[in-house]
């Protein structure tokens, strides 16, 4: 078996945790900025993070001869205050050239506020300005149906977006359609408790197909399995899915998605 986690918050995790994906067969983890299970007091704060998942994550992971990539942005929950959120966003160019950045994520919205929508727009600008993938993430149970949509709608009026350069993450069963009828490719996020479980997981792939779509495990600092994604393999085996099905599922769409960037460079698809 071979997968990609493609969302994974490993500055949360155990050396442990690295070596049994390593171990389930796990060839490339990739790490958007997020909340960090705090608010961080100033542009300086992101800027010790942006460093920490450039620099040394890669090289913790590399111990395990994992590849590590990430994403760079403001989160949506910090990106209420928006001086600090203009000021995290001058911080980002400086880091796009950095050899493992993939694109701008995990944007998008939390409580769908005025100014979380300023701040996504903004991040939306500077992708689009620096030829950027664009990883969203979307807002928890009963804001998520109305902050999906409000992220569509940004995305698609943005003349410069090109949609199958973005994924629309933490999806569920009454929002996976309209992201993938849009254009954009869909990342279903594996919890023990909440979001997405394995077999809902594999029951949304049976009912939209697996065209444009990745699985991943989020792991970070809250409740959450950084094996997840193995765990989902084995409910589409255990339904009879053929290991060429499992593997397209869990790393050659991956694989696919994230090879629009260069830097992405963990084996071809197919
Ligand atoms: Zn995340």
């Amino acid at each position: 078996m071979r997968y990609i986690e493609p969302h994974g918050h490993m500055v949360s995790r155990t050396t442990d945790d690295y070596q049994a994906m390593v171990i389930a067969g796990c060839q490339a983890v990739c790490e958007p900025a997020f909340w960090a299970g705090y608010d961080r007091s100033s542009a300086d704060g992101f800027r010790d993070y942006f460093r920490q998942i450039t620099e040394y994550e890669p090289a913790r992971a590399a111990k395990y001869k994992l590849p590590h990539y990430c994403w760079l942005c403001i989160n949506p929950k910090e990106a209420e205050d928006l001086a600090l959120a203009r000021d995290v966003l001058a911080l980002i160019p400086e880091f796009l050239a950095k050899p493992t950045v993939l694109g701008i994520g995990e944007i998008g919205l939390n409580r769908n506020t005025k100014n979380e929508m300023k701040v996504l727009e903004m991040h939306v600008d500077l992708a689009v300005k620096h030829n950027q993938l664009i990883l969203v993430h979307t807002p928890h149970l009963e804001d998520k149906l109305k902050g999906t949509k409000l992220i569509s709608d940004v995305l698609k009026s943005h003349p410069g977006v090109k949609p199958e350069r973005v994924i629309i993450d933490h999806v569920e069963e009454h929002t996976i359609k309209r992201v993938l009828d849009q254009g954009f490719w869909a990342g279903i996020t594996l919890y023990p408790d909440s979001k997405s479980s394995p077999p809902r997981a594999v029951d949304m792939i049976e009912i939209c197909g697996r065209e444009r779509i990745w699985m991943n495990s989020a792991c970070d600092w809250g409740h959450s399995d950084p094996l997840s994604v193995p765990k989902a393999c084995l409910e589409m085996r255990a339904r009879g899915y053929s290991e060429e099905f499992i593997d397209q599922v869990v790393y050659q769409n991956p694989v696919r998605f994230l090879s629009q960037c260069p830097k992405f460079k963990v084996g071809a698809a197919g």
